[in-house]
């Protein structure tokens, strides 16, 4: 039998703990057991990245179940007002609800108009999209950014998305949480694994 002796060299380390040679591909000293530095710190990264990911998966995240249920209640509401219809998209009952209108903001300065928006939907099929991208996207970043940025992040875009609205579609009436969920998928990462490098410095869970 002939092997390759020369390129594959044994390499050896000095034990730090016993101070004998031992094959330098082996994690642990081969006669007393005692871990290489450089593995102990591997195992270390490793259960850092674990607790890191079962924190981010264990993390609560009631404030997408809030909203949507805010949502589902304002629609149930709003089909109810505009006499329980299929679309249920009476632009009567919207404008009354508090969609973004541009001529009552710019004439009864009713600025509130474009955080209401958020909270309305037009129709069905626009609640049922909405609240299920919500629903996908929202519970990841939720988890990931703690609750209250969340918040302060669905709301803030969701203005945004109204101000744009406002400003490029100015004679259409307009609701809905596009805009807070453009910009939640915007913060979005698909890769926990990604973000465990990216942000666990700065990361607490709550
Ligand atoms: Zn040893």
């Amino acid at each position: 039998m002939t092997t390759d002796q020369t390129s594959r060299e044994p390499a050896f380390r000095v034990c730090t703990n016993c101070g004998r040679l031992t094959p330098a591909e082996r994690p642990d000293c081969a006669y007393c057991g005692t871990m290489s530095v450089e593995a102990l710190a591997e195992r270390q990264e490793a259960e850092r990245e674990h607790r890191f990911l079962y924190a981010l998966f264990m993390r609560s995240n009631p404030f997408v179940m809030i909203i949507i249920g805010v949502n589902a209640g304002v629609f149930l509401l709003e089909w109810m007002a505009g006499g329980m219809g299929g679309l249920s998209a009476d632009p009567e009952v919207i404008r009354a609800f508090g969609a973004k209108d541009n001529a009552l903001i710019n004439q009864q300065h009713q600025y509130w108009r474009l955080v209401t928006a958020i909270f309305i939907h037009i129709g069905f099929l626009h609640f049922l999209l909405n609240n299920y991208a919500l629903w996908i996207i929202g519970q990841e970043i939720e988890r990931l950014y703690g609750s209250a940025r969340f918040v302060v992040l669905y709301l803030l875009t969701g203005v945004v998305g109204s101000l744009a609205s406002y400003t490029f579609n100015p004679n259409a009436q307009s609701a809905g949480a596009s805009g807070a969920i453009f910009g939640c998928s915007a913060s979005w990462r698909p890769s926990p694994f990604a973000t465990a490098k990216n942000c666990r410095s700065g990361w607490r869970p709550t």
